[in-house]
């Protein structure tokens, strides 16, 4: 998979990516991620990307040219149409499920907002998809691009060890996921569930599998379709 960030400060969003295991999944070749400053897309000579918006009002907003210019570069060097995602907290909220969707293409250009946020005539003719990490307001795109870069690489082939280290997690099935414990066996009279400890596998995975509805039921109730809530009170029922 192939990222590219356009973005006001590319040194910000380099000093989380090449770190840890977005860092060596980019050594190793399985994932390529390349940061854009969009200010040398600028036409002035004080390279300005950001102009006062028609109508008045508050703020400025990023100018529309050098986001083309930009994008049109890395279509170029790519030498196909990246799929063009701009972070906006008026976008659809990110979810696991339009991760998994997501991760199918092999090409990403992500857009970081600034300022009051872009001029509409971008998202009118440019961008495939607005992203918003949740109903809330952050002063710049670049947070909000680096959680959905890192969401979408740790499910890029080659990134994470095991396929299992993505789809054995919480929200990939739509529950959150089972308890778990690392040694010592027993921490400050707190036992470790002796299932865990039988090495019987049929029984292990089934525990997991309960304590998973139990967790969502406890944690995220909306989650359950109707039948897992059914299945969890079966569960909690005193026997
Ligand atoms: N004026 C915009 C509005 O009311 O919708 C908000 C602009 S915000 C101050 C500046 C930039 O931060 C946005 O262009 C966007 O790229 C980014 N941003 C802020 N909150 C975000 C969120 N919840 N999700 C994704 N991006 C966000």
């Amino acid at each position: 998979m192939r990222i590219d960030i356009i973005t006001l400060f590319p040194e910000m969003c380099r000093a989380v990516l090449d770190e840890s295991i977005l860092g060596r999944a980019q050594k190793s070749g399985a994932l390529e991620i390349y940061t854009h400053q969009l200010r040398d897309y600028a036409f002035d000579k004080h390279r300005r990307v950001d102009d006062t918006p028609y109508g008045g009002g508050m703020g400025m907003l990023m100018l529309a040219e050098p986001i083309a210019l930009c994008f049109e570069d890395i279509c170029d060097k790519l030498g196909s149409r990246p799929h063009f995602v701009y972070m906006s907290p008026q976008g659809r909220t990110l979810t696991q499920q339009r991760l998994k969707e997501l991760k199918e293409y092999e090409n990403i250009c992500v857009l970081c907002g600034h300022y009051e946020g872009i001029d509409e005539r971008v998202l009118d003719s440019l961008i495939d998809e607005e992203i918003s990490i949740g109903d809330y307001v952050l002063t710049g795109g670049e947070l909000p691009a680096l959680v959905f870069v890192d969401a979408l690489s740790r499910m890029a082939g080659g990134v994470l060890s095991d396929e299992l280290c993505f789809t054995d997690e919480s929200h990939y099935n739509g529950l959150l996921e089972y308890p778990q414990y690392t040694k010592p066996q027993l921490w400050r009279g707190r036992e470790v569930p002796s299932v865990l400890l039988s090495g019987h596998h049929a029984n292990i995975n089934k525990w997991r599998y309960e304590h998973s509805l139990i967790n969502t039921y406890k944690k995220r109730p909306e989650l359950l379709t109707a039948e897992q809530t059914e299945e969890v009170r079966r569960l909690l029922e005193p026997v």
